[in-house]
C-alpha cells in the first residue's frame, strides 16, 4: 500500500466494503476509452478533447482514470471518489439500464440533457460537501472552482448539458448554502488543521 495517499488508501478501502466489484484502470490505452474519446471529438466538433487526458469516468463499478489521477494529491483523491461514489448509488438506485437511459442516451443530440445534468448535480454537490470538509470552506467557496463546476455544465465538456448559465448559477448557490449550513458555524482553528493535511 502506498504511504502516499493515507486518505485515499483508507477510503478506497471503506468504499470498496460498499462496492466490492469497485476497480481503477487508466484509459490511457484502453481500446474502448480510446474509442469513447474519438466519439466526443466526433460530436463536440473537436471541444471536448480531453477525455483521456483529465476526465474521470465510472463506468459500471470501474473507475477509468485519465493522465491527470498521476498528479492528484491524496485529499484530492478522496474528494473524487466521493463524487463517484454518488454515481455508483445512483446506479444502484436506477440500475444499469436506467442510468444509460438518463445518462447516455441525451448525447445525440448533445446540449439539453436533463437527466445527466441532474445526475451529475447531486455528484458535484458531494463534491463540494467533500471540499469543504477536506480542504475547508475557503477551498470550497473558491471562484475557481465554481467557474469549473459551472462550466462543466454549460460549456462542451459533457456537450453542453444544461446551457443555462443562470439556472446553473443558483444550482451552484443554494448548493454551496446547503453545504456551509450543514458544516455548522466556521472555527477557524478546526479549518487551519485540516488545512494543513494538504498537500
Ligand atoms: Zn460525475
Amino acid at each position: 500500500m502506498n504511504e502516499e495517499y493515507p486518505n485515499y488508501n483508507a477510503y478506497l478501502s471503506k468504499l470498496r466494503e460498499e462496492f466490492p466489484q469497485f476497480r481503477i484502470r487508466p484509459k490511457r490505452g484502453d481500446r474502448l476509452s480510446t474509442w469513447i474519446d474519438r466519439a466526443l471529438k466526433l460530436v463536440t466538433l473537436g471541444r471536448q478533447d480531453r477525455y483521456l487526458t483529465e476526465y474521470h469516468t465510472v463506468l459500471g463499478e470501474t473507475l477509468w482514470v485519465p493522465d491527470a489521477w498521476a498528479r492528484l494529491g491524496d485529499l484530492e483523491r478522496v474528494v473524487l471518489l466521493r463524487h463517484e461514489r454518488i454515481h455508483l448509488l445512483q446506479r444502484r438506485r436506477w440500475g444499469s439500464v436506467g442510468m444509460a437511459l438518463l445518462y447516455l442516451l441525451p448525447l445525440l443530440p448533445v446540449g439539453l440533457a436533463y437527466g445527466r445534468a441532474r445526475l451529475e448535480w447531486e455528484a458535484y454537490e458531494e463534491t463540494l460537501r467533500a471540499t469543504a470538509e477536506l480542504l475547508g470552506r475557503e477551498a470550497a467557496r473558491s471562484p475557481a472552482l465554481r467557474r469549473q463546476i459551472v462550466g462543466r455544465f454549460t460549456g462542451p465538456d459533457y456537450g453542453w448539458m444544461w446551457p443555462f448559465e443562470g439556472q446553473v448559477e443558483r444550482w451552484y448557490s443554494a448548493a454551496l448554502a446547503r453545504v456551509e449550513s450543514s458544516l455548522g458555524p466556521a472555527d477557524s482553528h478546526e479549518q487551519r488543521t485540516l488545512d494543513s493535511g494538504w498537500s
